[in-house]
């Protein structure tokens, strides 16, 4: 008889991020942690459409107060989503971005280890093979040259003034590291999450209310400690993360492809001018991907490493780094919002 975990992981590799089976069984074990066999179980009626308990109930035949209650639980948990005006729709969350997440105030090294087992076999199986990842990368506003147009979506200053709802929350990814020794002194609260994300995570107790005015401080901070901007995949993102190549799951392990300018989802990159480098080092210091070196006294770029996060030209003394817009025909089209971002990774993955 197949065990309910094994059931429940069959139902979360269908969500659009995937959730892939391994030789080791890890993704196993990971769901015995956060689940009991009867959440796990209930995890399984749920799919991404937010529905009422009520709904639900009846699709089961089962009491609605029972359902409420035990949902209810579980999104506390942070074991399924929640949303809805009055939050009270229940849906299924993938695990990353989603249930790992919501899960950065329950964390133990048990966990984090099997997780970080677990997330490079996710990128292999899955991730890389995608042409939409879940997270986007954009240029920091002071590296984008006076005559560029960018879209208002493509710079976090303007995605922040469109909000009416921000909440930061802890990096998950520092966090955990830290947790088992291998993390950086870099800034902890840095999530920013947005519009009904931000409800979900502050009624959790998952993150903290700002304005709009300490959300731009919390920026300025992350890019002064060299963080590279990456909202979730989508013109209206729910997330804009900051994160760093040591810690971050996803430049982690970017970073261990010879290509990661091939996956990352980014629509620029950088040059730098021979004739005013002086070779001071700076961008090499910076940059998260090791895409800069510096070789007889200037700096050379790897094209294949850039992701365009315009960090060395916010650190270059010397203008001698310019940040450059992708060809039209290069160009990544960022999905309109979250159901066409989540789409277009069930399409890629011949789930639809
Ligand atoms: S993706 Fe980036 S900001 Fe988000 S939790 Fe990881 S390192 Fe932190
Ligand atoms: S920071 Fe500027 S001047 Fe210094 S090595 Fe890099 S490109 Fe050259
Ligand atoms: S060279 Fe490095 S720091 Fe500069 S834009 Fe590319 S990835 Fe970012």
């Amino acid at each position: 008889m197949t065990d309910v975990y094994e059931m429940l992981a069959k139902h979360l590799d269908k969500l659009p991020a995937s959730f892939p089976a391994t030789d080791s069984g890890v993704e196993l074990r990971i769901l015995k942690r956060l689940f009991t066999p009867k959440e796990a179980d209930a995890a399984m009626a749920l799919t991404m459409f937010p529905e009422s308990a009520d709904t639900i109930a009846k699709k089961l035949g089962k009491n609605e107060s029972d359902i409420e209650k035990l949902f209810y639980s579980m999104s506390k948990k942070g074991l399924i989503g929640r949303s809805g005006k009055e939050q009270n729709k229940y849906m299924a969350a993938n695990f990353i971005t989603g249930i790992w997440e919501y899960n950065v105030n329950n964390l133990d090294e048990k966990l984090i280890r099997d997780v970080n087992e677990y997330i490079p076999q996710i990128w292999e199986k899955s991730w890389v093979k995608q042409k939409t990842q879940q997270l986007r990368v954009i240029p920091i506003s002071k590296s984008i040259p006076v005559e560029m147009n960018v879209m208002p979506y493509e710079e976090a200053e303007s995605i922040i003034k469109k909000q009416s709802k921000i909440v930061v929350a802890t990096c998950i990814c520092r966090k955990e590291q830290n947790m088992v020794g291998h993390g950086c002194d870099r800034p902890l609260e840095t999530c920013l999450m947005l519009g009904a994300g931000a409800f979900f995570y502050e009624q959790n107790g998952i993150g903290r209310p700002i304005s709009q005015e300490e959300a731009l401080e919390i920026l300025n901070t992350g890019i002064e400690a060299g963080l590279v901007l990456q909202p979730s995949n989508s013109q209206k993102p729910f997330v804009i993360c900051m994160c760093c190549g040591c810690c971050c799951l996803v430049l982690k392990n970017l970073n261990r492809l010879d290509e990661p300018a091939k996956v990352a989802c980014t629509n620029y990159y950088v040059i730098v001018s021979e004739d005013d480098c002086t070779g001071c080092g700076n961008c090499e210091d910076i940059c998260q991907m090791g895409a800069i070196t510096v070789e007889d006294e200037s700096a050379v770029v790897s094209l294949a490493r850039c992701i365009g996060c315009g960090l060395c030209v916010t650190r270059c003394e010397f203008n001698a780094t310019t940040l450059v817009e992708k060809e039209e025909s290069e160009k990544y089209t960022i999905p309109a919002n979250t159901i066409e971002e989540f789409m277009n990774m069930a399409r890629e993955r011949g789930l639809i």
